[in-house]
């Protein structure tokens, strides 16, 4: 069953605005509390675990910026990625989220105020120099684990068709695309699903849709015409896991149109020690965090870099040989790791952003994109 949530908290001056309405119409189960309206960092209880904050969701305004660049990390290769808030929090529970350690209140937030957010974007769209720009929509939530309750994809698809510079991803670990398939897409729409290991999903990602289905919701969204993105991330070890990756790879193969996966990312497990200590507490039959790490410059746990690149090159060559033709690039690391994967070190900004312009090309008999071979 869709997930509802069993507190809503709604701020004052926006209880009759009408997606907060549409909201709560949805809910008709959930305890809602109308409170005044409050900052960000001034939630209305402080008196709630993780866990309780996952099943209570704020809605509220967004007062700052709603766009920016993906921060990345100093040191390391950023893929040019920009990133739209649509709030923050996940009732999902992974347990190498990185948002346990990083909210600064547990509750499920949804910024009600989307026309001021749909403001900005346009604007920076408009102002755009010519090239594509990425914009996510997962950094700090999944994109679509509310969706059945606030049709954001539906409010935000539009604006592809106003503006042919930007790729929109919606980046998940649901099959929650009932909303994606009511709309016809226009080729710069990507739906990005999280995949790992079937049997290491089942211990790590708490609640989150298993495998089987994101790959069938996958399935669906791509028969309609969105383009797929794939994230293998975090690659994780485990006993075992060079024949589990291989096998959701021939998985991916068996079950997915190949030529509609516009690229496909990498990135091993990295955290902050603070999620480690979190994570230990609440879900204590977390194996993931028993292996060795080191301490990197960007003060996050890794695997050391000799096993992430043998993962990296292991996954990349099943990638080659499963499905030759997509492009692949690294999350959140080093040039020397991506020379060692990929004999070749990017720089950020321009040459990450051809890496992925260089892949559209004009269909010859239609206005839209279409992909072409990788370049590595
Ligand atoms: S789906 Fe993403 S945002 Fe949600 S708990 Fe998992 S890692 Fe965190």
């Amino acid at each position: 069953m869709s997930f509802q949530p069993q507190l809503i908290f709604v701020d004052e001056d926006i209880a009759d605005h009408p997606r907060t309405q549409r909201i709560l119409e949805r809910c008709p189960h959930s305890e809602v509390r109308v409170s005044p309206t409050r900052q960000l960092a001034d939630p209305p209880t402080q008196n709630l675990s993780l866990t309780q904050g996952k099943k209570t969701l704020w809605l509220t305004t967004h007062k700052g910026a709603w766009f920016k660049k993906c921060p990345g990390t100093a040191g390391q290769v950023c893929c040019n990625y920009y990133i739209m808030h649509q709030g923050g929090g996940c009732h999902y529970d992974c347990a190498y989220c990185f948002l346990q350690g990083y909210q600064n209140n547990p509750m499920l937030q949804y910024f009600v105020n989307l026309e001021d957010g749909m403001a900005e974007i346009e604007a920076v769209l408009t102002r755009m120099a010519p090239g594509m720009l990425r914009l996510g929509t997962g950094e700090y939530t999944d994109s679509l684990n509310l969706d059945h309750l606030t049709d954001f994809s539906l409010e935000l698809m539009p604006l592809t068709e106003r503006h042919r510079n930007v790729w929109l991803e919606f980046k998940t670990k649901s099959a929650s695309v009932e909303n994606l398939l009511k709309v016809k897409p226009n080729g710069r729409v990507v739906v990005g699903f999280s995949l790992t290991p079937s049997e290491i999903s089942r211990q790590v990602d708490h609640k989150t849709a298993p495998i089987e289905q994101r790959l069938e919701a996958a399935c669906r969204v791509a028969r309609v015409g969105y383009r797929l993105a794939l994230h293998l991330d975090p690659l994780i070890r485990y006993p075992g896991w060079e024949q589990g990756y291989e096998q959701l790879l021939n998985d991916v193969v068996a079950s997915l149109p190949l030529d509609q996966i516009a690229w496909v990312s990498m990135g091993t497990l990295r955290f902050a020690p603070e999620v480690k200590k979190i994570a230990m507490q609440r879900l204590p039959n977390t194996r993931i965090y028993t292996e060795e790490f080191v301490r990197d410059s960007d003060g996050k746990q890794r695997y050391l870099r000799p096993l992430r690149v043998a993962m990296f090159k292991h996954v990349q060559a099943l990638l080659r040989e499963k499905m030759p033709h997509v492009l692949t690039y690294l999350c959140m690391e080093t040039p020397d790791v991506w020379q060692d994967v990929f004999g070749f070190r990017p720089s950020c900004g321009h040459s990450m952003g051809s890496l992925f312009d260089g892949r559209l090309v004009a269909k010859p008999d239609a206005h839209e994109p279409m992909l072409v071979q990788a370049v590595r």
